[in-house]
């Protein structure tokens, strides 16, 4: 929703001297600030373990400008709104304090009562918080209340069903907001205005004309400093439950009545409620998972084994690719591959729509199938493969491309995802934010599998390298369908 008027709320973030707050909030609020989406009537209160001064705080913050755009003194004046107050998440009577600073300051700031809570921390303190914020009386009875949570909401059905129950003391369904940052991605928004306002693609989006969707989310980073979360955690709990899940779900899910929050949700929850537990014989032949093995320069790139903090006979997967059947009148006998890692050639998301070659061949060379290929990021655009008659003095049919991508210069003028989900909590559009319903079948979903590795120690680890896209289990689930991976990035194990 585009929206340029200012908006006024009162945010305080839990975790304010994270790193989460440093690389993505404070800049993505700046960004806000520069295109005017907040301006005058906006606070900040930063909440952490660390005693600092709001002096201290605002520094911080202002390091973590320097690459943006702005002058020095627009920077300075965007960080005279926050605010900061060491903060113990059991102590009762620190969130007295937070309250008489938040009253103090929407007055100052004329916030009309508005409140955003932030939980920028590790998830085993939500609870607490979300707990003190209701019997403390943090919440306004003026304006809004809404609380943001970033990921991981749980890490199996049972925890995200008590964490949910725990906020759902204080917060309504409707006042939450479950951050999924692919949702704020400009192609995975597009995913449905370029379903449903094309009836090239709208009439054919069903089992009848798609042989197989592929769904690829790579990164080439490893684990980086990450290993205490990532032990506990692992590429099927840390990306599929949420990230391909919701991309899968947009992708396929009907058409929604309207373009609101509401339908959007609807559809999702009937999407992801078609996706059936696998048994754990059906867990063995569609899904398989790798960890990185060292590349060729394992100085550069040592092995997952090897990584700080990482046990060195650990069982977590860092790859994982899977086939989801989608049970449903449009997509029953549709496979729907999935595959995400670190340590892959490149950092790439992309969706593959492979479609059924014509069941008139009348040429004398068959012809290839349509590929439709919606390239998330880093270029962000489409492609789509057909056929056209081979130049000369013949009827052969032969494969085409034809491409839109943006173009940097237009991407760099709109707000990426951070900023997008923040604007969206603060004019209260929930569209983009998952909803209970989704965790619950995603959670159930990925439970199934989780269940069945964790009862069978993987014995082949490291069996992917480095710089390459995955262990050869990835490719011969599909090769035993005679079918391939669409995407096939080069080896890059030498960087
Ligand atoms: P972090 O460790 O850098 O920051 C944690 C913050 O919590 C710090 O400000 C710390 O002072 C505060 N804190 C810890 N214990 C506390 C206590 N007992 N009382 C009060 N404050 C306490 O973590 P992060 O990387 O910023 O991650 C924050 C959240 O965001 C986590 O839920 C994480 O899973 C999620 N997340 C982070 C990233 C990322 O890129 N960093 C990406 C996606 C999701």
């Amino acid at each position: 929703m585009e929206n340029n008027s200012e908006n006024q709320a009162l945010i305080y973030i839990f975790g304010g001297s994270g790193d989460l707050a440093h690389r993505k909030l404070y800049p993505a609020l700046f960004n806000l600030y520069r295109k005017d989406h907040i301006k005058h009537n906006f606070a900040v209160i930063g909440t952490a373990r660390r005693d600092w001064s709001d002096d201290y705080y605002r520094d911080t913050i202002l390091k973590s400008l320097t690459e943006l755009p702005g002058s020095y003194n627009q920077k300075i004046a965007f960080t005279k709104h926050f605010y900061y107050q060491s903060h113990d998440v059991t102590d009762s009577n620190h969130y007295v304090t937070l309250r008489q600073l938040g009253d103090e300051l929407d007055q100052k700031y004329h916030t009309q009562g508005n409140r955003v809570f932030y939980m920028a921390m590790a998830p085993k303190f939500f609870a607490t918080i979300a707990d003190h914020i209701k019997s403390e009386d943090l919440l306004s009875d003026q304006g809004f209340n809404r609380l943001v949570i970033e990921k991981p909401f749980g890490r199996d059905y049972e925890s995200a069903k008590n964490l949910n129950d725990a906020i759902s003391k204080a917060f309504k369904e409707e006042q939450i907001y479950r951050i999924d940052h692919y949702l704020g991605k400009e192609m995975v928004l597009g995913l449905l205005p370029m379903r449903f306002t094309n009836p090239m693609f709208e009439q054919v989006w069903n089992k009848q004309f798609i042989d197989n969707i592929q769904i690829t989310l790579f990164e080439a980073l490893g684990v980086e400093d990450r290993a205490g979360y990532y032990e506990t955690a692992g590429a099927l709990r840390d990306m599929v439950q949420n990230h391909v899940m919701q991309i899968l779900a947009l992708t396929t899910l009907e058409r929604p009545d309207a373009l609101n929050a509401a339908d959007i949700r609807d559809k999702k929850r009937l999407l992801f409620q078609a996706l059936k537990p696998y048994t754990p014989e059906q867990v063995d032949a569609k899904f398989v998972r790798g960890q990185y093995g060292a590349s060729d320069i394992p100085e550069h790139e040592p092995a997952y084994r090897q990584e700080n903090n990482v046990d060195p006979k650990s069982p977590i997967e860092t790859f994982v690719a899977g086939e989801i059947d989608i049970d449903n009148d449009q997509w029953s006998g549709v496979p729907i591959y999935i595959r995400t890692g670190k340590r892959t050639p490149e950092k790439r998301t992309r969706i593959d729509i492979v479609f059924k070659p014509s069941a008139n061949q009348i040429f004398d060379q068959p012809a290839a199938a349509n590929i439709l290929t919606i390239d998330v990021e880093p270029s962000e655009g489409v492609t789509l493969q057909y056929n056209g008659k081979k130049v000369g003095q013949t009827t052969t049919p032969e494969s085409y491309l034809m491409s839109y991508h943006h173009s940097k210069e237009m991407l760099n003028e709109v707000l990426d995802a951070y900023e997008r989900l923040i604007l969206d909590v603060l004019v209260g559009d929930n569209t983009n934010f998952s909803h209970w319903h989704e965790l619950e079948a995603t959670w159930q979903f990925v439970d199934a599998i989780r269940q069945r590795w964790d009862s069978q120690a993987p014995t082949d680890f490291p069996n992917y390298k480095s710089g390459t896209a995955g262990p050869q289990a990835a490719d011969e689930l599909l090769a035993k369908t005679g079918r391939h991976w669409i995407y096939q990035p080069t080896d890059n194990t030498k960087r």
